[in-house]
């Protein structure tokens, strides 16, 4: 058992969370990722994480098919030109890889590694969309990867090629792209915040916060349990930016030709991973919600080392396949019971049946959830209804940890001084009056950020947005405020 003493997360996660995520992540802890690839900011995903992210994808790209998103992929490398044809978003280049050598020949034009999709998939939009018949147009694009030049890097949280998923629609209308920008939030809602249990708060950004070349950005920030805000979604608003660089036009009933309208949304594959480890995870493990699990069951038989081992072992064998509808493992390695246990609930297996002689011998089998004390035996035709109603508490107390977590770091500052007191002593969001979200508040926000040590303005929320009261002013400019807006320290 000396394996046994090296596993193991050795900090708390309330005490030291950032060394927390880096141990749960790490061999010492769930063996997500190994960080020991040799180039900084490219990890490798190890097989465990790759099962919870491959079911991230699956749920999202349901989702976004049953909204009539239709798959395509294009290739990783961009043409310079493209990627500078929309003004603001030439503003990514700073953060891009290039290709410049291929073979021993030098490439008269370099390629940039995607940063992002739009520079790719509009100069085909372009190709493709001819009339209003063409639209909607809407297309997504999942489990590639993208790059971008990032100076500090951590697993999930920034990296310098990293996971992603991205919608590319065109519209007729403006009326239409905005009610997309909805149903993108409906996608996120339904899959992240019902099923993944992640919570998180919807924000119009600020105008001098939006995505380069979008007329607005529509996000959603998480927080981790060390109170830093996460953006784990956006959707833009494109407007007619790109369409007018790429001449994305359509003919529409009159025979007239018109610009498209563009929407792009992209939940963050990686961030919402994140949430996932952080904010529902322990310091025993992981924790994830039933449907997440790579493996949702784990069997564990309690060997005797006497003749009803072979009784115990056959008995596990046939639970397993009376439970094919799960995925089911069962662990018949050499480790003790307790070591099995410690593994098991270090990597988030949502529940655990344990057999030994005398559940063998009576036909009964013990359960235990993570996330709960107590183990129920029960007999086997009631095994089904157990493990429904298991997983289902299991979920719900999840959720409710998260949302009660969430709640908690909402806090209001009515002037400077209490926001600089409050975000230096709270973890999480701040609502504070606010002179104006368009371009002029710009200089407000960076004062904000300067004296309080990096908060950021992330908007006014999209739903339950507060209004400020009569006499609400700035609390950076003094002028009238007319909006109530987030403020947070970002990862
Ligand atoms: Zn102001």
């Amino acid at each position: 058992m000396t394996e046994e003493k090296k596993r193991g997360i050795t900090v708390k996660k309330t005490e030291n969370f950032s060394e927390w995520f880096t141990q749960i992540c790490s061999e010492q802890g769930a063996q997500l990722v190994d960080i020991r690839y040799g180039i900084q900011g490219f990890i490798v995903h190890r097989p465990w994480a790759m099962k919870v992210l491959n079911r991230i994808y699956t749920l999202l790209e349901q989702a976004v098919e049953a909204d009539g998103h239709e798959p395509h992929l294009f290739p990783t490398v961009i043409l310079e030109d493209n990627l500078t044809k929309e003004a603001e978003h030439a503003g990514f280049i700073p953060d891009v890889f290039w290709v410049t050598q291929a073979g021993e020949h030098t490439l008269e034009k370099k390629w940039a590694l995607r940063p992002t999709g739009e520079t790719q998939i509009y100069p085909m939009y372009s190709l493709w969309i001819r009339s209003y018949n063409d639209l909607p147009y809407k297309g997504y694009q999942s489990r590639h990867t993208t790059f971008r030049h990032e100076m500090t890097t951590r697993p999930f949280l920034r990296g310098r090629e990293f996971m992603f998923f991205e919608t590319h629609d065109v519209f007729a209308t403006h009326k239409e792209a905005l009610t997309q920008i909805k149903v993108d939030m409906q996608i996120m809602d339904e899959v992240i915040r019902d099923k993944l249990k992640v919570p998180f708060i919807f924000f119009r950004r600020p105008q001098w916060d939006k995505f380069k070349g979008a007329d607005d950005t529509y996000a959603s920030d998480s927080l981790l349990p060390d109170g830093r805000r996460l953006q784990i979604s956006s959707t833009h608003d494109l407007g007619h930016n790109f369409a007018e660089a790429f001449n994305i036009t359509f003919h529409n009933k009159d025979g007239k030709e018109e610009f498209g309208w563009q929407t792009c949304f992209g939940p963050g594959i990686w961030r919402i991973m994140a949430c996932l480890i952080g904010i529902h995870g322990d310091d025993t493990g992981l924790i994830l919600p039933f449907d997440l699990g790579p493996q949702q069951i784990v069997i564990i038989p309690i060997l005797k080392g006497n003749d009803t081992d072979e009784e115990v072992k056959t008995y596990c064998e046939d639970l397993k396949t009376a439970l094919k509808q799960y995925r089911v493992i069962i662990d018949d390695s050499d480790n003790s019971p307790g070591y099995k246990y410690n593994h098991w609930e270090m990597k988030g297996v949502p529940l655990r049946i344990e057999i030994g002689s005398r559940e063998a011998a009576q036909g009964t089998i013990t359960l235990a959830r993570r996330l709960g004390e107590k183990k129920t035996t029960v007999k086997q035709e009631d095994l089904n209804n157990a493990i429904i109603t298991l997983a289902n508490e299991l979920d719900t107390d999840i959720g409710r940890r998260a949302e009660a977590y969430f709640k908690d770091r909402i806090k209001h500052a009515q002037t400077k001084e209490e926001l600089i007191h409050v975000i230096k002593n709270h973890r999480g969001f701040v609502t504070v009056p606010f002179c104006t979200t368009n371009n002029e508040g710009a200089v407000c926000a960076e004062h904000i950020k300067a004296d309080t040590g990096g908060a950021d303005v992330c908007g006014v929320p999209l739903a339950h947005a507060q209004e400020p009261k009569k006499d609400d002013v700035c609390v950076q400019c003094g002028k009238k405020a007319t909006v109530i807006v987030y403020c947070a320290k970002s990862v």
